[in-house]
């Protein structure tokens, strides 16, 4: 019988075409969210089936065969796809540019695919060797595994304390919940237990046959976590999906956890895409986190989509009742829990507001633990010596002594951002970018972090020949020299970036902390996220006043958290955690967000934040989108821009609607050079949701239709404006 297949597939041009899906004739079996290879102009692509008709939208003598189907792959759910339709919509994709980048690369590749003879009805089939091979070697791996890593045993649960107890018979509620439960904040100071409570609550998932997805802000995390998942829940199957992995591993997790052979999912941002059967719980780890915002490409929101794909899983069951084989969910919700001790202002307003249901850990959960005592060490008029005061100096010194390991905090990796000419006013500047180059100690070279350019620092001024060249500033790289130089005996490491490039790198250095082995580890944010120290008693901030003064309203909301969580590191547990210290150097101690810190007040901070962000309009009291250009020039992306807001305030009006969506003049990026290209953008904001949507809705068919020569992407919900 012949049909048409209603094909996604990932093309720019599916925007321009009605719904974005491509008619294919096709004779032999099909089935929707099936994979198939078709013809593309010159191409072959791999596509995803999303609708099976027998009528074409296109004229017949424009219609195409599919050229097969791929075999040996489950088709994906309507749960799936119904989800990956909604990602489509709201960031305003076609389905196509959304739903086949979440699939593993190799799925996606033509070439890899051996078809095989047509059958009677003409028709043939793709096999996918890789499949095969990557599920062989996984099995391979596992067994491998299973026989050199020592049984390291089963640890013990702990016994959860009142406010434990208490948010998992929440999250086990919302289970049952007869209503469509609420998403779930776990709020909770650092160390106060948040791990603990959500592993018991995808123990009780697993238990109930069904799965876990839990998604993390950093890859250097998922081992660690991973290993505390085997151990408390030995009979269960975990797999963790993200960019680290080489492509076949990435697929073997993908199509394990696609199959139903796992049973955790952890994973980074790209996970929340996964496909999973039988999910029954989403927990999103430090939600707060950047890093669940896509930068490239579908710049997607992973922790909103989490909250979107558990609340259409209720709703499928709500609505369609009885009959309906839901493979095991059966009258079950999925219940998301965002964990953070510092909510994003979208996350923390909603709780507020009732949208989401707040559950508080308001104290640490280890018997031997404490909050540190947060002091701020004045900078201005104190003498320093290599940026560390006098006081930060002694109190390094006496840990050292004493053998408890010291965190600093130096968020600038690198050696120091700039080298300049004190003779004619030379600067290194990235010469396909506007900024500078930043100077690197360990390779002697320059290093631009924008579009990874690279040169051997020069031995005199390029412009005058002066070879006496200053670093100006300070990175982790020298601000680990001077350590060396201040405490020369003592042991230390350095963790960013730069020093952990390495697989398993940053675990190492993790470790030595967690062992004594290391007296100060120096870094980035790096060392700020999730780690349990048991014996860390003095953490140090030497800088942390630029984030005070940016001009991106978030910073202070990022520095606040940042400062948080890297205090978080001391005091969670051992003999002298009760003393356990947090300095911080700054030019502003009277600073008001400085102020909240010190009490470890985030309510008091969040509500002056939530006053001003009122006042001001800005998000989460408006919703924002925002058109960005890249030209050869700033003219013509300047140019692109202005056409486009003409073209939105004609569409604004037509449109009519009562709430008024603003269209903010164009202005060049802050970084406005990248890689030899400009960049402006265009701010959209509105203080109604849906009236944003519409008008991006129209906005974006007249641009598309425009078919300007300048690229251009939209972004929603921005985080760096
Ligand atoms: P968070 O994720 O909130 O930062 P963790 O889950 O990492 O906190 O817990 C911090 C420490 O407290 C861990 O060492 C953990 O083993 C311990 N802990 C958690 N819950 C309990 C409990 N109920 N009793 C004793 N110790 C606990
Ligand atoms: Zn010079
Ligand atoms: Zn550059």
């Amino acid at each position: 019988m012949l049909s048409i297949l209603r094909i996604a597939l990932d093309t720019p041009a599916a925007a321009v075409i009605g719904d974005g899906l491509y008619d294919y004739r096709w004779a032999g079996p099909a089935e929707v969210g099936q994979l198939v290879l078709a013809p593309f102009g010159s191409r072959m692509l791999v596509g995803l089936v999303a609708e099976i008709t027998d009528a074409a939208t296109i004229e017949p003598q424009r219609l195409r065969d599919a050229t097969a189907t791929v075999a040996g792959l489950a088709p994906l759910s309507s749960e799936w796809l119904t989800f990956v339709r909604f990602a489509a919509r709201y960031y305003h994709r076609s389905l196509g540019e959304v739903a086949l980048p979440s699939l593993p690369a190799l799925l996606r590749r033509p070439d890899r695919y051996t078809l095989s003879p047509p059958s009677a009805d003409g028709t043939r089939v793709a096999h996918l060797p890789s499949i095969d091979r990557a599920i062989k070697r996984g099995e391979r791996e596992t067994a491998a595994d299973q026989e050199t890593t020592p049984i390291r045993g089963v640890a013990d649960p702990l016994s959860l304390n009142a406010m434990q107890s208490h948010a998992l018979a929440v999250v086990l509620g919302a289970r049952t919940a007869a209503t469509l439960p609420l998403p779930i904040l776990l709020y909770g100071v650092t160390g106060s237990g948040k791990t603990e409570v959500y592993l018991r609550a995808i123990g009780e998932t697993i238990a109930a046959g069904l799965q876990a997805l839990v998604l993390v802000p950093e890859i250097n995390l998922t081992p660690q976590l991973e290993e505390t998942f085997r151990q408390r829940l030995p009979h269960a199957r975990v797999a963790s999906l993200h960019s680290g992995h080489a492509e076949g591993r990435r697929l073997l997790q993908w199509w394990l956890a696609h199959e139903g052979k796992v049973d955790v999912l952890l994973g980074t941002r790209l996970a929340v895409m996964a496909s999973l059967p039988r999910l029954g719980l989403i927990v999103v780890d430090e939600e707060h986190d950047a890093s669940y915002k896509q930068q490239e490409g579908l710049r997607y929101s992973a922790r909103d989509l989490a909250i979107v794909r558990a609340h259409q899983g209720r709703e499928r069951t709500g609505r369609e009742g009885e009959g309906r084989e839901r493979r095991g969910h059966e009258g079950q919700s999925i219940p998301v829990v965002l964990a953070s001790a510092t909510p994003s202002m979208e996350t923390w307003v909603r709780a507020e507001r009732g949208r989401y249901r707040k559950v508080v850990l308001s104290e640490r959960a280890s018997s031997d633990a404490s909050l540190p005592t947060i002091r701020l060490v004045p900078l201005l008029r104190a003498k320093t010596q290599h940026g560390l005061t006098d006081a930060v100096r002694d109190a390094i010194a006496d840990r050292v002594a004493r053998r408890e390991p010291v965190l600093v905090f130096h968020n600038r990796r690198g050696y120091a951002p700039v080298l300049a000419c004190g003779a004619c006013g030379w600067l290194s500047d990235c010469p396909r970018c506007s900024v500078h180059a930043v100077f690197h100690q360990a390779d002697r070279r320059l290093h631009c972090h924008h579009c990874g350019w690279q040169q051997r620092v020069p031995r005199a001024c390029p412009s005058c020949g002066n070879t006496d060249l200053a670093a100006i500033g300070r990175g982790t790289q020298r601000v680990e020299e001077s350590l060396r130089s201040l405490f020369p005996s003592a042991r230390i490491a350095r963790i960013d970036r730069d020093s952990t490039r390495r697989k398993g790198a940053a675990a190492g250095l993790l470790d030595a902390v967690h062992l004594g082995d290391l007296d100060i580890l120096v870094g980035t944010q790096m060392l700020a996220k999730g780690h349990d120290f048991r014996n860390v008693t003095l953490v140090c901030v030497l800088d942390a006043d630029s984030a005070l003064y940016s001009h991106d309203f978030r910073a202070s909301e990022r520095l606040f958290s940042n400062l948080m969580q890297v205090a978080g590191r001391a005091g969670r547990g051992g003999a002298r955690s009760g003393e356990a210290e947090v300095l911080i150097q700054t030019r502003a101690p009277e600073h008001p967000l400085f102020g909240a810190l010190v009490e470890h007040d985030f309510t008091r901070f969040a509500a002056s934040l939530l006053d001003e962000r009122r006042r001001a309009g800005l998000p989460p009291f408006s919703h924002q989108a925002v058109l960005r250009a890249e030209a050869k020039t700033a003219e013509d992306a300047l140019a692109f821009l202005n056409a486009a807001r003409a073209q939105g305030v004609c569409i604004g009006e037509q449109l009519g609607s009562t709430t008024k969506v603003t269209l903010y003049d164009p202005v060049p990026m802050t970084i406005a050079r990248v890689a030899g290209v400009e960049r402006a953008q265009l701010l959209v904001e509105s203080s109604v949701r849906p009236a944003l949507h519409a008008f991006l809705d129209a906005w974006l068919a007249a641009l598309h239709a425009m078919r300007a020569r300048t690229r251009w992407h939209v972004e929603i919900d921005p985080l760096d404006i």
